[in-house]
């Protein structure tokens, strides 16, 4: 091609580019989803405010937890011999903190996060805004265990794990009462709890399969009873 023809194309498609480039970028503006750090904090608040409440029913002392957002590229040191870093999602009771890495959140708000065992088995996908909702109640719900007595001397995380799921059910149950919910918030969290399933039956750390988790996650959500959850417990 003669160069006087390759720069006329080159000009053309060039352009086309720039346009493409810029709209991309509109586009993406306009889809950027809030900051996740105000976001996790609503969440935390109405799980927060549902366990007041529910504890206040129950005659049962106000539930007391600090939370730390883990900002981007961040390392937190935690009492748990771990820190916190960017995927961070865990309870840990010897600081009674909840942590979270904003980029963990954030890749889950976009949907874009990727390795959860159970969704690279084909079983859900961890994605939306209702499916970081569900971690943050999940880790609360440690916290409610921790401060009844449920999480001491275990050797399994299997019972506490799906009691959790289980709670953080009743959470949503209650959240959707206050006209909360989106349509389409209750299949994220289902659709996330499949997703963060495992197969690790010989480990103590196995956190119930898939099937299992949004079972506990079904039977809070149909029940919006926390003593409803006490059967996981047993286990
Ligand atoms: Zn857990």
């Amino acid at each position: 091609m003669p160069l006087s023809r390759m720069r006329r194309y080159c000009a053309a498609l060039c352009l086309f580019a720039v346009l493409l480039l810029l709209g991309g970028t509109t586009q993406a503006r306009a889809a950027d989803p809030p900051p996740i750090a105000p976001f996790l904090d609503n969440v935390l608040a109405s799980v927060d405010t549902y366990w007041h409440v529910t504890d206040a029913a129950a005659g049962r002392p106000a539930p007391s937890v600090q939370h730390v957002w883990v900002v981007p590229g961040g390392k937190v040191d935690t009492a748990c011999g771990v820190p916190a870093a960017d995927d961070a999602a865990f309870y840990c009771p010897d600081d009674d903190t909840i942590y979270v890495g904003q980029v963990f959140a954030s890749a889950i708000y976009d949907g874009v996060l990727q390795g959860l065992p159970g969704q690279k088995a084909g079983f859900g996908r961890a994605a939306g805004d209702f499916a970081v909702a569900y971690v943050v109640a999940h880790e609360y719900a440690h916290n409610v265990q921790e401060e009844s007595g449920a999480l001491a001397g275990r050797t399994r995380a299997l019972p506490t794990e799906l009691n959790a799921d289980c709670l953080a059910g009743t959470w949503a149950r209650w959240a959707y009462g206050q006209g909360r919910l989106d349509p389409g918030d209750v299949q994220e969290a289902i659709d996330a709890a499949l997703a963060v399933g495992d197969f690790d039956f010989l480990s103590p750390q196995h956190h119930g399969t898939p099937l299992e988790r949004r079972d506990a996650l079904l039977t809070g959500l149909n029940s919006g009873s926390p003593p409803a959850c006490n059967r996981y417990l047993m286990e």
